[in-house]
């Protein structure tokens, strides 16, 4: 069972892994394009974009760096337009376009904030945004900036999970924040067993093992290979982010 630690519901106290949530400097934010649709079944709700830019806004003010990855599924994904028959490179392509259009709305949501960002495409759209090139996203986030990471890897067969812990690791991010719309890793889905147990900490083994869901395999083994913890929490609530950030709420906790 690994160092797998089942929730009671209790605050997780003072323990090692707040105090690396605490003292994190500089941290990935991975949200999945379904977090950004709120209530509705597709696209782009924008009073929850503006949600999370507030919280993100607040990270930023605190002083902390934080760079994001976004996916598109509120929009399109590869395997859905391949089962519809699109060619699977060329329904790949579509789904990290879908991520760009995701990454220039919160991009205008955080602005008005008055918070400098700067979009990054691992495809090239100059007219649109950035290319991402390593150093200048990292000099980006040392000037205050919020980076979003759009289009993936920019590689079809991926996902922007993987490209999440790609990034962290490029970035040398202490920690990778997965925004769900659930409050951390359950045995089951809790949505369908409302019994299901959750868990506060796992180690990356046992999320492979146990084949958790979470996040694909590639990007559990890349935060592993890098030791960058992940840390799993809803980002529905706002002010979670800020606050998770902060030590408290709920979580669960992914390490060595
Ligand atoms: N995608 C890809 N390469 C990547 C990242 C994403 O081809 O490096 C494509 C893939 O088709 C995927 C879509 O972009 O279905 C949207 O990304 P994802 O499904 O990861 O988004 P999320 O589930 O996080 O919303």
């Amino acid at each position: 069972m690994g160092n797998e630690n089942i929730h009671q519901g209790s605050r997780q106290g003072d323990s090692p892994h707040i105090h690396t949530i605490q003292n994190a400097q500089r941290v990935l934010l991975k949200l999945s394009g379904e977090a950004l649709m709120g209530n509705q079944s597709y696209g782009i709700d924008p009073q929850t974009v503006e949600q999370i830019a507030s919280d993100i806004s607040q990270v930023v003010t605190s002083g902390k760096q934080i760079c994001v990855v976004i996916g598109g599924g509120n929009i399109f994904r590869g395997i859905n337009g391949f089962e519809m028959g699109i060619e699977r490179v060329s329904a790949d392509n579509m789904g990290m376009l879908a991520t760009v259009m995701n990454a220039i709305a919160l991009q205008s949501a955080l602005e008005k904030h008055n918070i400098i960002t700067r979009v990054q495409s691992a495809i090239h759209m100059h007219s649109v945004c950035e290319s991402y090139i390593r150093r200048r996203a990292i000099r980006h986030m040392e000037k205050g900036r919020v980076v979003i990471f759009a289009a993936g890897s920019g590689n079809p067969f991926f996902t922007t999970d993987t490209a999440a812990a790609l990034r962290a690791s490029e970035m040398g991010c202490d920690l990778l924040l997965k925004g769900t719309k659930v409050d951390g890793i359950y045995a089951e889905d809790p949505m369908k067993n409302p019994d299901a147990q959750k868990f506060s900490t796992l180690s990356y083994r046992d999320v492979l093992n146990k084949d958790l869901k979470v996040m694909d395999a590639a990007a559990i083994s890349l935060t592993r290979e890098n030791h960058i913890p992940i840390v799993v929490f809803s980002i529905c609530q706002q002010g979670n982010l800020p606050h998770i950030l902060n030590g408290n709420g709920e979580f669960t906790f992914v390490s060595d």
